[in-house]
């Protein structure tokens, strides 16, 4: 018996050894002096520097070791890693074709036409991932959560991945923490990822589930107790009886939808289910060296919790959460008096099982039990029924085990394995857009609009069972557990509760021919000519950018001072400019489109300090570059809130912005900024953001002599009259910070440090 196991199957010579990872945790704990949570032992002993941490507080510098990426966030990210010059990725990096495919008429048409759509895009991952040493997955290869979960995701691991559903791996006993493509490049090119200590959440189940109850149930009753913010800044760590309780697809199923409480990530101790599945994905090295730090593997006696909820699993009744939101549970019984009171469309018009979250052979089984029950009484779905399997294995485990015939005899459209209607990608037929219309589904997400752009559909999340059996009425309010059906012969039908099994019986199906590994010699992936058509408007190669010149930022104009809220949405909006993520400069045709002027109060029109005509925001800042002129943005409060979209960072550099000076800066745009050496400042007086007219100069100076804690001081020069003024400004930059500022970007500095 050997602690080293292969990281999976797919990538030879990377290793797991667990005695070494029950040596780090034994480390962590003397210095930390206390017992610790599951999720603390992980983080700390893949964290460089470690000292004394306080929760909430302290920066951790995380060595995660693997990240995956799904397509729509992965080709910019990758984009930049080229930019930097490096040849492999420092850590295994996977890429998941799953979020471009359009679901409509099922896989058979889907698929084509999403090969014929995204082609180019298809051709430049697949080529930039065998020129960088990435896994590719194939288009139709399945969803990006569920092949970590077959494929790489184990006990006592840690993540990233381009995704918020990430910590779905958390079902496996692994951290796995969404990130934004910024974090993820950093982590490509080998620089560790920051995070601040989360506090830790403890979920104690007690009981087990049974009847109806799910998984699904345990999430969104947990929903409504934290709420869509509860999670905000902490790990969510369940244990307790009840999580021995679970299968392993089950807890990732709660992992999963924790990143609908705000949570950075969710996360299971290790259980025997773990070793179950490990064994049934072919994966048993890893079950069997896990035993050498199993014990490790939960959390010490009396570790400290910063909240502890409790959920008896045994008393938990199916939920139906929603609309809009997915913090609204009720449970089946109290249904209809919600459906009254929120004056709900009483018809259900569609039902959809399977995506990330639901879509386990557990899942699939279960409702699969429930639809044969209904047909053999000779009932048929009321309504369309879409079906995402998670991936190609489990699909091909469903065919082979007869289950996927189940659902071609209830009609269903047999969706690619894909995110599709999931991500929105949803192309509707059946219901006109701003027609109010109830559908229900075991995905995660139901915020307005989110699968059909229908803004008046009105979104319900239940487990895949209560969805199956919910098609079989028309009637939102239909109570699967108590009401009955009338079948054709005019006898009463009740279904019964759901059975499956967690596991195949004979292990899953193989379905390698949807990935492709990289080439395994840098001689041979050097060979690889990464794919992108000069005259493409979908990708564009990136150029390094220019280092720092060594000069003060004199006679600066202000693109625009912007007032009130300036989300990541205002500065690089998405919709229709979703295309154009791989494309640096036709995406920069947005830059700050939506943000508010403070002087005229109109969007996207600001004046052009050089020739003094009005213009859209984007163009002006053009027609400054191509003058070399620098110019900054004037930010109100907590400027570049929203997500983690480093495109928001990105294209003012490549526009010329030296500088945001603000109230104050959300934190992850922050480092975004600094990552791309745009300096981000904050006014030490508040009114001096009042105090600036959108024509003044301002210039930057004391760049040479950039220290952490110490002020810079901005030379306020006035156009219209006024006298000019002085004022101090503050950074938050680390000396590593300064050095990408000097360097131009992060990864500038990455290269040079690399290339020596
Ligand atoms: Fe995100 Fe849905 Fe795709 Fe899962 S299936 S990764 S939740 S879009």
């Amino acid at each position: 018996q050997s602690p080293r196991a292969p990281l999976s199957r797919l990538e030879p010579g990377k290793f797991i050894d667990y005695s070494q990872l029950a040596l780090r945790i034994e480390e962590s704990r003397e210095i930390q002096r206390r017992p610790l949570t599951y999720a603390e032992k992980i983080l700390y002993a893949y964290t460089d520097e470690l000292g004394v941490v306080e929760r909430g507080k302290t920066q951790l510098k995380l060595r995660p070791q693997r990240i995956a990426c799904q397509d729509a966030t992965a080709q910019m990210a990758i984009i930049q890693f080229m930019s930097a010059g490096l040849q492999t990725t420092a850590v295994p990096t996977t890429v998941h074709c799953d979020h471009l495919i359009v679901g409509r008429d099922g896989q058979d048409k889907d698929l084509p036409n999403a090969l014929n759509t995204h082609g180019e895009v298809y051709n430049f991952m697949s080529s930039a991932s065998s020129r960088f040493g990435m896994g590719f997955w194939k288009p139709g290869a399945g969803i990006i959560h569920q092949i970590v979960l077959e494929n790489y995701a184990f006990p006592g691991g840690i993540m990233v991945g381009t995704d918020s559903h990430t910590p779905n791996a958390g079902g496996m006993g692994m951290i796995a923490i969404g990130v934004g493509g910024a974090d993820a490049v950093d982590v490509m090119a080998g620089l560790p990822f920051e995070l601040t200590a989360p506090r830790i959440i403890g979920v104690r189940l007690t009981g087990q589930l049974s009847g109806w109850a799910t998984p699904k149930d345990v999430i969104n009753k947990l929903a409504e107790i934290l709420t869509v913010k509860g999670g905000t800044g902490s790990i969510i760590e369940f244990f307790g009886p009840g999580s021995e309780t679970l299968s392993a697809t089950g807890q990732a199923t709660i992992c999963n939808m924790g990143a609908e409480t705000g949570a950075t990530t969710s996360i299971f101790p290790y259980s025997e289910a773990m070793t179950h599945y490990l064994r049934a994905t072919d994966r048993h090295e890893i079950a069997q060296a896990l035993g050498f730090a199993s014990h490790e593997l939960r959390a010490d006696p009396g570790a400290q919790y910063d909240r502890v909820i409790e959920i008896d699993l045994s008393s938990l009744e199916p939920r139906i959460n929603g609309p809009f939101t997915p913090d609204l549970s009720n449970p089946l019984s109290k249904f209809p008096d919600a459906i009254e009171k929120g004056s709900w469309p009483q018809e259900l018009t569609a039902g959809l099982i399977g995506s990330c979250t639901n879509s386990s052979f557990e899942d699939m089984t279960r409702a699969a039990s429930l639809a044969q029950q209904a047909l053999d009484a000779g009932l048929k779905p009321q309504m369309p029924l879409l079906v995402s399997p998670g991936s190609e294995k489990t699909r091909e485990t469903l065919h082979q085990d007869g289950t996927l015939q189940v659902f071609k005899d209830l009609e269903s459209t047999l969706l690619t394995n894909a995110c599709g209607p999931c991500c929105g990608s949803w192309d509707r037929q059946d219901m006109k857009k701003g027609t109010p219309n109830s559908i229900i589904t075991s995905y995660n997400r139901n915020f307005t609009g989110r699968l059909d752009s229908n803004p008046a559909t009105h979104i319900f999340l239940a487990s895949p069972e209560i969805v199956m059996a919910k098609i079989f009425s028309r009637d939102l309010a239909f109570d699967p557990t108590k009401d009955t059906l009338l079948t054709p012969k005019g006898k009463e039908f009740r279904f019964q509760p759901p059975t499956g099994a967690d596991l195949p019986s004979k292990g899953y199906a193989t379905a390698d021919q949807v990935y492709t590994a990289p080439p395994s010699t840098e001689q041979d992936r050097s060979g690889v000519e990464v794919q992108i058509m000069e005259s493409s408007e979908r990708l564009q190669r990136l150029s390094p950018f220019s280092p720092w010149s060594g000069n003060d930022f004199n006679n600066c104009v202000i693109l625009i001072k912007a007032k009130g809220k300036c989300t990541t949405d205002h500065i690089t909006p998405a919709g229709p400019w979703f295309r154009y993520r791989g494309h640096l400069d036709n995406i920069s045709n947005n830059t700050l489109i939506g943000a508010v002027n403070a002087e005229t109060h109109k969007i996207n029109t600001v004046t052009n300090w050089l020739t003094g005509e009005d213009g859209d925001v984007p163009g002006t800042a053009r027609k400054y570059r191509a003058e070399s002129q620098p110019w900054v943005v004037i930010g109100d409060y907590n400027y570049g809130e929203g997500s983690s979209r480093e495109h928001a960072a990105l294209q003012p550099r490549h526009l010329g912005c030296v500088a945001i000076i603000a109230k104050s800066f959300a934190r992850i745009h922050e480092t975004n900024l600094k990552k791309q050496g745009v300096l981000a400042l904050t006014f030490t007086k508040e009114e001096d953001y009042d105090r600036l007219v959108s024509s003044d100069r301002l210039s930057i100076g004391g760049l040479g002599g950039l220290e952490p804690g110490k002020p810079v001081v901005i030379a306020v020069d006035p156009t219209d009259g006024r006298e000019g003024w002085k004022t101090e400004v503050t950074h938050t930059m680390t000396p590593e910070q300064i050095l990408y500022f000097r360097s131009g970007s992060a990864l500038n500095l990455m290269a040079s440090r690399k290339n020596g």
